[in-house]
């Protein structure tokens, strides 16, 4: 699995931070990080729940 975030359309809500803490965080400077953007199939269900969550629509998930 590979997440694609776009970032023109991240407003840094943070829903997906706590769908996923291990995947996306909010730093100190307001901005989205991806920690791991192919993560393994154990955090395939919180990559989908952030996916979901996400008002924007910001978050991509890819099958590779
Ligand atoms: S939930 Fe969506 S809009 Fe909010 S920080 Fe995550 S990717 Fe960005």
């Amino acid at each position: 699995m590979r997440i694609i975030v776009d970032f023109d359309l991240c407003q840094s809500h943070g829903l997906c931070t706590e769908a996923a803490p291990e995947l996306f965080q909010i730093r100190d400077d307001g901005f989205l990080y991806v920690l791991n953007e192919t993560p393994g199939k154990e955090l395939a269900g919180k990559a989908q729940k952030a996916a979901i969550e996400c008002p924007t629509g910001a978050i991509t998930l890819k099958d590779d």
